[in-house]
C-alpha cells in the first residue's frame, strides 16, 4: 500500500462513526510500521475516544513510535476537550512521522496542532486526500466555518411534478419502500423544519417511527404565527411576530441563514428541511442547501386543485438510487 493508501484506509474507518458523533467530525487513524498497518482507530461516538486515542491504545507495545508513520484524517487537536490533546499525545509518543489529510475548519484553531508536532521535530506531511477528507465532514465544514446548521432538502414528487395535497391533508407519494428511507434521514438529522402549511397539512407524521432511534426536534416557520399548535406539543416555532408562547422564537431578520445560524446557536448541527414548495426555494436561492433528497414516484397524478407544483430547484444529481418503485436523486454541494 502506498500513502494515499493508507490514507483512504483511515477515511474508510472514519466513516463508521457517521451519524454518532453529533457535533464533532469523523476522524480516522492509521498506524504503519514498515508498511503494514499495525494498528487503527476512528472516533465512535459524541464524547468518546479521539481517533488518535484510540489508535494509540491498540498499538502493539513491542513496536518503537519511532519507525512509525501516523495517518490522519485531520489535525490532530490541540485543546483541552474531554481529553488532552492529540497532538501532544503524538509528540510524546515519539512518532517518526505524521501525515495529516487537512487542517481543522475552524480558524481559531486550524494549524495549532501541526505546530505543536513540528516544533517537536516531528515529520509531518499536510494535504494527502485533502478533498475527500473535507468532503467526508461536510457537515462539521459547514458548521464551522459559517457557524449555521447544515442543511439537507428533501421532498417527494410525482413523476409528472406534483407534491401531493387533498383537501388540507398530504397525500402520500412515494411507495412504502421510500419511507424507510426518509424515517433513517430523519434519524440521523437532530432537527426537522417545515413551512407553517406543511405543519397543518402534515402535523402527525413528523416522526422516525419506523426506524430506532431520536425522533428529530421539530421546528416550524411561521413569520405570522397562524399554525396551530397544541398545549404540550414539543416543538419551536420561528416568528416574526412576539407572541406569548414560549416556543416562538422571534427573529428580526426572516432570511434562511438567519434561521440556520440560529439553530446552530441552539447547538442542531444539522437540520433537515421537509418543505413545502416556497419553502425549499426559499432556502435554495438564498444558497443555504447543501444537499439534496428528492424522491420521485412513478405515479402520474392528475392535475387538480389539489395539488401543488412541486418545487422549481435546477440540480445535477450525484447518485440515483432506486427505492421500490420509486427513485432517489441526491445532490450535495
Ligand atoms: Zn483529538
Amino acid at each position: 500500500m502506498n500513502h494515499a493508501e493508507f490514507m483512504r484506509r483511515a477515511l474508510e474507518i472514519a466513516q463508521k462513526g457517521d451519524g454518532l458523533t453529533g457535533s464533532n467530525p469523523l476522524v480516522g487513524c492509521v498506524m504503519v510500521h514498515e508498511g503494514a498497518i499495525v494498528s487503527e482507530g476512528y472516533h465512535h461516538e459524541f464524547g468518546g475516544p479521539h481517533a488518535e486515542v484510540e489508535a494509540v491504545r491498540r498499538l502493539p507495545h513491542h513496536l518503537d513510535a519511532r519507525d512509525i508513520t501516523v495517518y490522519v484524517t485531520l489535525e490532530p487537536c490541540a485543546h483541552f476537550g474531554k481529553t488532552p490533546p492529540c497532538a501532544e499525545l503524538l509528540r510524546d509518543r515519539g512518532f517518526k512521522k505524521v501525515v495529516v489529510a487537512t487542517l481543522d475548519p475552524n480558524p481559531l484553531v486550524a494549524g495549532k496542532g501541526i505546530r505543536i508536532l513540528q516544533e517537536a521535530g516531528v515529520e509531518v506531511e499536510l494535504g494527502v486526500l485533502k478533498e475527500e477528507a473535507q468532503r467526508q465532514n461536510r457537515r462539521f465544514w459547514v458548521n464551522q466555518t459559517e457557524k449555521r446548521a447544515y442543511l439537507l432538502a428533501k421532498w417527494a414528487e410525482s413523476v409528472n411534478g406534483w407534491m401531493g395535497v387533498n383537501q388540507g391533508k398530504s397525500v402520500a407519494i412515494s411507495g412504502s419502500e421510500a419511507k424507510p428511507f426518509v424515517h433513517q434521514l430523519r434519524a440521523k438529522y437532530p432537527a426537522i423544519m417545515v413551512g407553517v402549511q406543511t405543519w397543518e397539512n402534515d402535523r402527525p407524521q413528523l416522526n422516525t417511527r419506523l426506524v430506532e432511534g431520536p425522533s428529530p426536534a421539530i421546528w416550524v416557520i411561521d413569520p405570522q404565527f397562524r399554525g396551530h399548535y397544541p398545549e404540550g406539543k414539543d416543538l419551536q416555532i420561528f416568528t416574526k411576530k412576539k407572541v406569548e408562547d414560549a416556543r416562538a422564537v422571534v427573529l428580526e431578520d426572516f432570511s434562511p441563514r438567519a434561521m440556520l445560524e440560529e439553530l446552530w446557536e441552539r447547538k442542531f448541527t444539522s437540520v433537515l428541511l421537509e418543505g413545502g414548495k416556497r419553502t425549499l426555494e426559499q432556502f435554495w436561492e438564498a444558497g443555504m442547501v447543501d444537499e439534496i433528497a428528492q424522491i420521485i414516484s412513478p405515479l402520474a397524478l392528475s392535475v387538480g386543485a389539489d395539488h401543488v407544483a412541486a418545487p422549481t430547484i435546477d440540480f445535477t444529481p450525484s447518485e440515483v438510487h432506486y427505492l421500490g418503485a420509486d427513485t432517489l436523486k441526491c445532490w450535495k454541494r
